[in-house]
């Protein structure tokens, strides 16, 4: 009667969801204080004031109609103009609104971007583990092939002898998130070098083109003085997923854009195909509200000073009490190594000290767990005893 694939994705709900619904109950039965729910990356700070004065002054001062018509499919011309300027004077690049397409957030380009990419059922994207678990679906829903290259585990950077000996002919593409949501790693600069030369030999040897999709919602939320490369300056194939949700703490608002950068092989023809999985997946006109705010939030972010404040108490103890954890330079996660090789097993035995840890297994690595630390420091503070409990338990031999 449905599709089958479809009616697995909609029904089996994600580790994640369950971590958090079990929050939500444990929260009803021993208080909201008492569970340390670290599982969802929703953002924990206030949207900045700018953008409520900005939406409030739009609807104030601009007629109704205009302000919530539709706009064109691709969005609103000026917006992409000013978005594409704000990243010309950022990059030195020159791009243009032909090269912006505005999404209802990161997973909207993502999938338009795949879908674009895609021309048959041979198509491989690969993913480099830890990976955001979504990015299976957008592939796979595609009808390409998602191909796993783990991160090497001395500083989850990219294993490039795994990396080469991934890539075939059929290799279409390879999507990077930095900084990572679950690792927090940011690639280097080193490592985008390596990456492109990686790239551009393999597309000499195949004689095709390998688009890098680079997904960007955590780009802004970087700590001390770690630059994040901008990839469209390395490698030409280059398309960036970009959104709002976690700079602004807009992601119930959904907004992002694609940008396809000029120097693609083809830029036009490429854009084109966005635009077509756009209409295909029925995301045209992203929300024309939120549209509008965005010349005014182009570089900037909620203050996420806290998340910084956060990761340095966490990282700080956790290291102390005996926890292995890669240097977090962004996003809000921290990838713990469990205490044990079985990761499930490990988050059974932190909910005893209602610790709520997400597996890394649905991230396509083993042994790890990921805390999302966009919650409130006072969580944090009042969580350490939980963690060391769980340490001494586990150098005890008690699990
Ligand atoms: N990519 C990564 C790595 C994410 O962590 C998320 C959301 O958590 C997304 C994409 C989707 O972001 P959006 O809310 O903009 O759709």
């Amino acid at each position: 009667m449905v599709s089958n694939n479809m009616e697995k994705l909609g029904s089996v709900r994600s580790v994640i969801r369950e971590i958090f619904e079990y929050g939500n109950k444990r929260a009803q039965e021993i208080g909201r204080e008492n569970v340390f729910d670290f599982s969802l990356g929703n953002p924990s700070v206030p949207t900045p004031q700018f953008v409520t004065d900005t939406l409030l002054d739009l609807i104030n001062n601009e007629s109704p109609l205009a302000l919530h018509s539709y706009t064109s499919a691709t969005g609103d011309n000026n917006v992409r103009k000013a978005i594409a300027e704000h990243l010309n004077v950022q990059n030195g690049t020159s791009f243009g609104p032909e090269n912006i397409y505005i999404t209802t957030g990161a997973a909207a380009a993502l999938s338009i971007t795949i879908k674009a990419l895609a021309e048959n059922e041979n198509d491989e994207f690969i993913v480099l583990a830890p990976f955001f678990p979504e990015y299976k679906v957008f592939i796979e829903s595609a009808g390409a092939k998602t191909v796993v290259v783990k991160c090497r585990e001395s500083d989850f950077q990219i294993d490039f002898s795994a990396l080469k000996a991934s890539i075939n002919k059929n290799t279409k593409g390879i999507i990077i998130n930095s900084p990572c949501n679950p690792s927090g790693v940011v690639f280097s600069e080193q490592t985008i070098s390596e990456l492109c030369n990686v790239l551009y030999a393999a597309q000499q040897t195949y004689s095709k083109e390998i688009f890098i999709i680079a997904d960007e919602p955590y780009r802004e939320i970087v700590y001390r003085n770690i630059s994040v490369p901008f990839i469209p300056n390395f490698y030409d194939n280059t398309i960036i997923c970009y959104s709002f949700s976690k700079s602004l703490s807009l992601a119930g608002e959904r907004i992002g854009y694609i940008l396809v950068s000029n120097k693609t092989a083809d830029p036009t023809l490429i854009f084109n195909a966005v635009a077509g999985a756009g209409r295909a997946l029925g995301y045209v006109c992203a929300p024309s509200l939120f549209q509008k705010i965005l010349p005014v939030c182009l570089g900037k972010t909620a203050d996420i000073s806290v998340y910084e404040k956060n990761r340095d108490i966490l990282y700080d103890e956790l290291t102390s009490y005996g926890y292995e954890i890669p240097q977090p330079e962004g996003a809000f996660y921290l990838f713990i190594k469990a205490l044990e090789p079985d990761a499930v097993k490990f988050c059974e035995n932190a909910k005893k000290f209602e610790l709520l840890l997400v597996p890394s297994d649905s991230f396509g690595y083993e042994g790890y767990v990921r805390i999302s630390y966009c919650v409130s420091t006072q969580q944090i503070i009042n969580s350490l005893p939980a963690f060391k409990k769980l340490a001494e338990g586990y150098k005890r031999g008690e699990f």
